[in-house]
């Protein structure tokens, strides 16, 4: 397979790193300090079309690629992860199920605003009661009439709390199948819909500039022409976009690896100890090189996972292998980054401070590490 970028695709990531270089990396300690984006940030990204890059045309999007997703995501990430993660979570979470499983009128009335990146979505799925055991929900949905009528709650939900934020796309329980296992069903909700809270921003570790909320729905009433795909299809078809997202996510942990070494190679050269700069103790130098490793080896796992996404090939056994490696490569390379910086890699002021506390989640959201564990030794036969 070949895993050489188009012509296209190399000019698009040189468009993205120049942008994240000038406009984004300049704001991203204030918008940390803020735990908000700017929202001209957010504007100048849907003037560039990244909200509608793997959509077509026909629904506003740009007609590009997975992998030309991911590159992007990849090129934010270098510099913030938060701004990585609410491109990452508005398109491969939110607007993704739209997209696969919408109706021809679901995508104009819901894609089209979101590939424009005028509205955000956000992807319902955890709840307090956990997350990775994904088929134990307990949010329902009850038909009365043609509206389906929601009580429950969703926990550690992202975009949802913005002035942009357009819809959840929610995983509830509608029913009981034969077997006994809850039936799920997707069903869109609408900002604004009588008996939707969003509760407050979380105080997180890291991805402070990123929103995640608590969502409670209590009788919240939404025609039944809101649901999204099969009724009784909403775990399967939220599951499918979760693994494509693990590739998304991949290739933001990556930007961040290569962030590590952009950061560490410079300051390296520059800080002096002992007559000479940093760099020339091998020490030092040897856990740059392997950060370097690390990110050329993430980079080549999710550029493969998103190239047989891309080619209709399998992919999920690639996008679990590629989603584990960057993330754990992520926490090692930010790690070692704070250490090539000594007491400054503690200081804020200091992008790899903030990459050290971005870093960790990525362990966890779309899947912990544990659970890719589970997939991948699934794929062995064990
Ligand atoms: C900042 C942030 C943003 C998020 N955004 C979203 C979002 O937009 N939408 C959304 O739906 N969710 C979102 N999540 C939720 C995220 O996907 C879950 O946190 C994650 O899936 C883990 O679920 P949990 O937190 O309930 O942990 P649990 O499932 O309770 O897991 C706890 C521990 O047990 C381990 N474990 C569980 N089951 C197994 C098993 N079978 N084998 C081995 N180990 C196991 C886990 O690996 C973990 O170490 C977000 C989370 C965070 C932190």
């Amino acid at each position: 397979m070949d895993l050489e970028l188009s012509p296209e695709q190399e000019e698009f990531r040189k468009i993205v790193r120049a942008f994240a270089e000038e406009v984004v990396a300049p704001r991203a300690e204030a918008m940390d300090r803020a735990e908000r984006l700017d929202p001209a940030v957010l504007d100048q990204m849907a003037g560039m079309g990244l909200f509608g890059l793997p959509f077509p045309e026909e629904v506003g999007g740009m007609g590009a690629d997975y992998t030309t997703l991911c590159l992007a995501i990849e090129e934010l990430g270098r510099v913030d992860s938060s701004v990585a993660i609410t491109l990452e979570a508005a398109v491969g979470l939110g607007a993704m199920p739209i997209w696969r499983y919408g109706t021809p009128e679901q995508h104009q009335r819901w894609l089209r605003p979101l590939a424009a990146g005028e509205q955000l979505a956000s992807f319902g799925l955890t709840e307090p009661g956990g997350g990775s055991d994904a088929g134990a929900l307990r949010t329902r949905a009850v038909l009365d009439g043609d509206e389906w009528v929601i009580d429950g709650t969703k926990a550690f939900i992202t975009n949802a709390g913005l002035d942009r934020s357009g819809m959840v796309v929610l995983a509830a329980v509608t029913g009981q199948r034969p077997d006994g296992r809850n039936e799920i069903t997707n069903i869109v909700v609408p900002a604004g819909t009588p008996g939707y809270q969003v509760g407050r921003a979380y105080a997180k570790v890291g991805w402070h500039a990123s929103d995640t909320r608590e969502l409670v729905f209590e009788g919240a009433r939404v025609p039944v022409a809101n649901t999204l795909g099969e009724r009784g299809s909403g775990l399967g078809n939220f599951l499918r976009t979760l693994e494509e997202g693990r590739i998304a996510v991949a290739a933001l942990a990556t930007g961040l690896c290569q962030g590590c070494v952009d950061e560490c190679a410079r300051y390296a050269r520059e800080r002096q100890a002992f007559g000479r700069p940093i760099a020339g103790f091998q020490a030092v130098a040897f856990k740059i090189a392997d950060m370097e490793v690390r990110a050329h080896t993430a980079r080549l796992a999710w550029q493969r996972a998103a190239a047989r996404l891309d080619a209709g090939q399998p992919y999920g056994r690639e996008a679990a292998i590629a989603k584990l490696y960057a993330s754990e490569a992520a926490v090692t390379s930010a790690r070692d980054a704070v250490q090539v910086h000594g007491g400054y890699g503690y200081m804020e002021e200091f992008p790899v401070a903030r990459f050290y506390r971005d870093a960790k989640v990525l362990e966890i959201g779309e899947g912990t590490s544990e659970v890719m564990r589970v997939l991948i030794s699934r794929s062995l036969g064990l």
